[in-house]
């Protein structure tokens, strides 16, 4: 805290907050391939959705690609990562195809939901995925089976629209990074319509997206303005600012950096909540107490609603001594 001339600010830290352990799994594979089969390793796609986290790996010598098409021939011989999000069964089959070494980054809990799709395919039902257009995910998941097999839900409305195509059992799935509540209601709507329909055993919202929604409703009532560290891009991190801005917290922001922080959103408040979602590290949001600081008598508290141990394997090729590329 600073001197006396600052107005007091009181900032409420969720926790759960930031990393999440398909996170933390990710950027490790790319920091030990890089270790481990020096530069350049390749990365499909943000590895995950934090500028600050890839611009770091780039640092380091990893190059990102959108396609693996993108690698230039005489790199063939370097690994490739796929990201946390998961990728279309193409993308390895492709990788194979051209010979190339790859190291998948998908979280295990987005692997989880890949599989729920395959059985429900295999047991001949109509699969629906719930969740959000382009994501990454969203292509990934469905990517894992062939075209048209799975349809997407993104609104409660969509979910009362459909039409089932056939007569086969109905069976639902989601992204992982989804609002809770919308979710729900969703759900309820399938489940009021096609009361048979086939639901995840344990929820595909993985637990990472759920506490820090958790996190977030305990502290945005009681804040005059909440920020969400995160990028645009980052499907948990945008629902953590809505998740804010629906518990009744009057001004809730997604940011990326200090340097974005529009000082006319928060003039005059007594009270903080901060937060920040599963991509983005820990540093940013130190960052963003740092420049509030600046500018306040800072008191910082934090809000615990959930603890979490979870905690990924690696790949085989990156435990210890293992094999070599190729
Ligand atoms: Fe895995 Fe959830 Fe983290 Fe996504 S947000 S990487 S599904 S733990």
């Amino acid at each position: 805290a600073s001197g006396g001339a600052l107005p007091a600010l009181t900032v409420k830290l969720c926790a759960p907050r930031g990393f999440c352990a398909g996170v933390d799994r990710a950027i490790q594979i790319v920091e030990l391939a890089l270790e481990k089969y020096g530069r350049p390793v390749y990365v499909r796609h943000e590895i995950v959705h934090n500028r600050f986290v890839v611009d770091g790996l780039k640092a380091k010598g990893a190059v990102f690609v959108e396609e693996l098409d993108e690698i230039p021939d005489a790199d063939r011989g370097r690994p490739v990562i796929f990201s946390a999000h998961g990728v279309p069964k193409a993308v390895p089959e492709d990788a194979r195809l051209r010979n190339m070494f790859y190291l998948d980054a998908t979280c295990p809990l987005v692997s989880k939901v890949h599989k729920e799709a395959e059985i429900h395919f295999r047991r001949d039902r109509e699969i629906l995925l719930i969740g959000h257009a382009g994501h990454p995910e969203v292509i990934g998941t469905m990517g894992q089976l062939p075209a048209g097999s799975v349809t997407l839900i993104e609104t409660e409305a969509d979910a009362r629209a459909y039409r089932p195509k056939s007569g086969r059992q109905l069976a639902f799935i989601t992204q992982t990074t989804l609002s809770v509540d919308d979710t729900r209601s969703i759900v309820d709507v399938l489940k009021q319509r096609f009361p048979d329909i086939v639901a995840p055993h344990k929820e595909d919202i993985c637990y990472a997206t759920t506490n820090r929604q958790e996190a977030v409703k305990a502290v945005a009532p009681s804040v005059d303005a909440m920020i969400v560290v995160g990028a645009p891009n980052s499907s948990n991190s945008q629902r953590l600012r809505e998740v804010a801005e629906r518990a009744g917290c009057p001004k809730a922001v997604l940011l990326q950096r200090a340097a974005e922080i529009d000082w006319t959103d928060f003039d005059g408040i007594g009270s903080l909540g901060l937060t920040a979602g599963a991509s983005a590290p820990e540093t940013l949001v130190e960052e963003i107490i740092a420049a509030f600081a600046h500018r306040f008598d800072v008191t910082v508290e934090t809000v615990r609603t959930a603890d979490e141990t979870i905690a990924f394997n690696l790949p085989r090729e990156l435990r210890g001594t293992a094999d070599a590329p190729g």
